[in-house]
């Protein structure tokens, strides 16, 4: 597997008065193309100063980022924001919907930036609305859904027009421990099946257990990296495959990706 996206010495320090905050030191980092990668650490560690700059949200101090054969940190502003269009998808721990449009029609929303018809929209909408098992609220608005959904059409927000990249900052943040589980197994297969490259961060040890690699940062520096032996989601289908006949019968209404 080539390598999809290469960190170089990458450090982001912050001047805030006369005090510099460093919130990356020296980051170096491999991703593959396709590879489920997390960024585990706590608050004020760091993670999200390297996923905005692995979107090129914000300009790295020193260092680059390089996304298949485009040196991100390199681009301006218009180059950047039509290369987050074309690549890269996004969830978010408070979900960031539109409140006054239909789920659909969020889910939509990047489809209109690439210039597609309504009727082109509205069908890609609606298959990935019901590949996350949320068909029937198409027609809802945000506050008309529960947490997890809201967070279910953020992800096919961030998946409809298959971008090869997704990044997703705190995706369960805001989430109880159940629905947690079915956000994360749901995005993972998702990003699996069309083999997109996936980076999560989060604080939360259990989100981790989801991906194929858990890279730990601690101030802004690379602690560990390992690979996750022990993905809660192979895991999960052993399970799902040693049940019964009458059991499995009873998993028809779950989301299917
Ligand atoms: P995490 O996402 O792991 O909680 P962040 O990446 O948000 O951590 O922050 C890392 C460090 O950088 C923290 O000390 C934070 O206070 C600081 N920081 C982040 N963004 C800014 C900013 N815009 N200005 C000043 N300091 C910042
Ligand atoms: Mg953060």
């Amino acid at each position: 597997m080539g390598e999809f996206i290469e960190i170089r010495n990458l450090a982001k320090i912050y001047q805030v008065g006369d005090e510099k905050v460093v919130a990356l030191r020296k980051i170096n980092l491999s991703i593959p193309k396709g590879q489920i990668c997390c960024v585990l650490g706590t608050s004020g560690s760091g993670k999200s100063t390297l996923l905005n700059m692995l979107a090129g949200l914000e300009k790295p101090t020193k260092g680059r980022v390089v996304i298949g054969e485009t040196n991100v940190s390199a681009l301006d502003e218009k180059s950047l924001a039509l290369f987050r269009q074309d690549h890269i998808g996004f969830v978010f721990q408070s979900y960031n919907l539109l409140p006054t449009i239909t789920a659909w029609e969020n889910v939509a929303l990047p489809l209109v930036f690439r210039g597609m018809d309504k009727a082109g929209r509205e069908k890609a909408a609606q298959k990935m609305l019901k590949r996350v098992g949320l068909a029937d609220r198409a027609l809802h608005k945000p506050t008309e859904m529960s947490g997890g959904q809201q967070q279910r059409v953020g992800i096919a927000r961030a998946f409809v027009s298959r971008p090869s990249l997704v990044f997703a900052d705190e995706p369960t943040g805001n989430l109880d421990t159940k629905t947690s589980h079915e956000v994360m197994s749901l995005m993972v297969r998702m990003a699996k099946k069309y083999r997109q490259t996936l980076v999560i961060v989060t604080h939360d040890s259990e989100v981790a257990r989801y991906s194929d690699r858990i890279i730990h940062i601690i101030d802004g520096v690379v602690d560990r990296d390992e690979p996750n032996r022990n993905c809660l989601l192979e895991k999960e289908g052993r399970e799902h495959a040693e049940k019964t006949e009458e059991e499995k019968t009873k998993c028809k209404g779950e989301p299917s990706v």
